[in-house]
């Protein structure tokens, strides 16, 4: 099964995240689980929570299908004790919250090192703040997303996920989700033959691109570790390390790349979401995801 989704609303109660994305005909979906950009946030009430259980149930999204997003403020690679305080109990909140709702992953950017600290002292400071939260809680599987590489952000290169990994103790609950536009930003080439270029050199070129792009994710950090995708188009060259993410199709990777994941086994059975600015098109691309499998 693929988990086609989007990364819906939750505006009025987490409840309404899993009706949204019924509405617009997915198989799985992204929330966030309170407002991402405040640092408190009211419990989820015994309400909410019953009420978004049975809405999962009714729209048929099973916990593999669905892929929360944690909180914008988090820095698990602070270099300031307090801020990485703040950021570590936040997190476990999240976490928690997770796991009220029935979910099983909670996916987050790792962290940035803000010029303050060397990169691997960040990445050493991420791994401990996964492992106070896998101590903290149960049954939730911490995603790591890869970035852009914008700013002081950690995680550009697959090589920081695996490093990471590394470090964390319980290696059953860790895992990490690839957003196409932030590989591609961070200078992947997930592109795979597309348009204009079928049937000629540059399709073979650009074709190898994309296995040659998840050859080495295998190598270097691992399928096994693989919990979700973000399907985005890149509005920025390949390398740009720019996050501006398009609809798909519409951007610098183009269709090949969604074509490939559509129908690869690879990506079976794990949420993928799609993050494209144009909400009122994500019925149609989850429909030509489908049509094109
Ligand atoms: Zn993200
Ligand atoms: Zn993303």
């Amino acid at each position: 099964m693929y988990y086609f989704g989007a990364h819906v609303s939750s505006s009025g109660g987490v409840e309404n995240a899993p009706l949204n994305a019924r509405a617009i005909g997915a198989g799985g979906f992204a929330l966030f689980t309170k407002n991402q950009r405040q640092w408190v946030s009211a419990p989820l009430s015994e309400k909410s929570i019953t009420a978004f259980r049975k809405n999962c149930e009714e729209g048929g999204f099973c916990p593999d299908s669905i892929l929360p997003h944690d909180s914008y403020l988090i820095n698990l690679g602070a270099p300031d004790d307090e801020k990485l305080a703040q950021s570590r109990a936040a997190f476990v909140d999240e976490m928690s919250r997770c796991a009220e709702l029935g979910l099983n992953r909670l996916n987050f950017h790792p962290g940035s090192h803000l010029n303050i600290i060397s990169e691997e002292e960040c990445l050493r400071r991420i791994a401990e703040s996964i492992n106070l939260a896998l101590d903290k809680t149960s049954g939730v599987t911490a995603v790591i997303e890869n970035t852009a590489g914008q700013g002081s952000n950690m995680g550009f290169k697959f090589e920081h996920l695996a490093r990471i990994i590394e470090m964390v103790e319980d290696k059953s609950r860790v895992g990490v989700c690839i957003d196409t536009c932030h590989a591609f930003a961070a200078g992947y080439d997930v592109r795979c033959g597309d348009g204009p270029s079928n049937g000629n050199s540059l399709f073979a070129a650009q074709s190898s691109s994309f296995e040659e792009v998840f050859a080495e994710f295998d190598k270097v950090v691992g399928f096994k570790y693989l919990r979700g995708m973000h399907l985005n188009d890149a509005m920025k060259p390949c390398g740009s390390r720019v996050d501006r993410h398009s609809p798909l199709g519409e951007g610098e990777i183009g269709w090949g790349c969604f074509k490939k994941i559509a129908s690869d086994p690879r990506f079976e059975g794990i949420p993928l979401i799609l993050e494209t600015p144009e909400p009122e098109r994500w019925s149609q691309e989850i429909a030509t995801l489908r049509s094109i499998q």
